[in-house]
């Protein structure tokens, strides 16, 4: 087990001291009804058939490889450069792996009025089209961080049309990029939620100045834990440094906390200790 130093663990465990404790923080039953018409998410009785971690085909661990090459997936058949393969030797290209996620965090998050991101987070990060890791957490991260921001500013007209866009910006983001790139995807999230909400572009200064301050506020609070990566963590962790610093540089309340980690006992690289969510 990855162990933190107990200074590095303070400093990520205040991000959550720091965030006020709002009444809709607390997590919902995972039996809870989703927007997008689905069963709700409850892992236990999901229908969803492919495995929840690992192999998309088989579930067995996957084995990164020391330099990327093109394989061919095993879902489309499609030859396309990767990074990792289950001991079995099976490839789910990053589009295979995150479509039925993608469609599902676009569906809920286009349309809810849910002011709390970590809320609106919870409720896909249980579902069970959200595999345990994967690229479809670059997408969640945004997603819900411009949602929650279009609802608490009064603006959900501009909702369905930011979540879009932030879909097709971190499109380009490929699984395990926390490692391979040194850029975890949920963590360049909240520098995609910034610069969309801020409307910034490469001649901005100011707005441009800003995003990128926010992924590195947030990839700084991501690396801190030096464990393995966890999207569940890894996401949740962006989010709370993007509520923090949208509060301090947006001036918008969007009011969530920490949950306690659900996925310890389904994920085999759990850094345990070394993860804030433990408690
Ligand atoms: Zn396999
Ligand atoms: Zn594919």
């Amino acid at each position: 087990m990855v162990r933190i130093p107990p200074d590095r663990g303070l400093r990520v465990f205040k991000l959550f001291k720091s965030s006020p404790p709002p009444a809709a923080a607390k997590p919902e039953p995972p039996s809870a009804p989703c927007d997008a018409g689905c069963d709700g998410g409850d892992l236990a009785t999901s229908s969803d058939e492919t495995p929840f971690t690992g192999c998309l085909v088989c579930g067995e661990d996957l084995v990164y490889l020391p330099v990327s090459a093109e394989l061919v997936c095993v879902l489309c058949g499609a030859a396309k450069l990767g990074s990792a393969r289950c001991k079995s030797g099976h490839f789910a290209c990053d589009a295979c792996h995150a479509a039925p996620a993608m469609d599902v965090i676009e569906k809920v998050c286009a349309t809810s009025d849910e002011r709390d991101p970590m809320a609106l987070a919870l409720r896909m990060l249980r579902h069970a089209a959200v595999k345990l890791h994967g690229p479809e957490h670059h997408f969640l991260v945004p997603a819900v961080l411009v949602a929650a921001y279009s609802n608490v500013k009064g603006e959900p007209k501009k909702r369905a049309e930011r979540v879009a866009e932030a879909r097709r910006r971190v499109a380009p983001i490929m699984g395990g990029s926390c490692a391979m790139l040194g850029a975890c995807g949920a963590a360049v999230g909240t520098g995609t939620f910034v610069s969309i909400v801020t409307e910034a572009t490469p001649l901005k200064g100011k707005e441009r100045g800003l995003a990128n301050r926010m992924t590195a506020r947030a990839l700084t609070v991501v690396g801190a834990t030096d464990a393995a990566r966890c999207c569940k963590r890894d996401s949740m962790l962006s989010i709370l440094a993007a509520v923090k610093f949208a509060r301090e540089h947006l001036r918008v309340d969007l009011s969530a906390r920490g949950p306690e980690c659900e996925w310890r006992p389904v994920n085999k690289q759990c850094g345990g200790s070394a993860c804030p969510f433990h408690r």
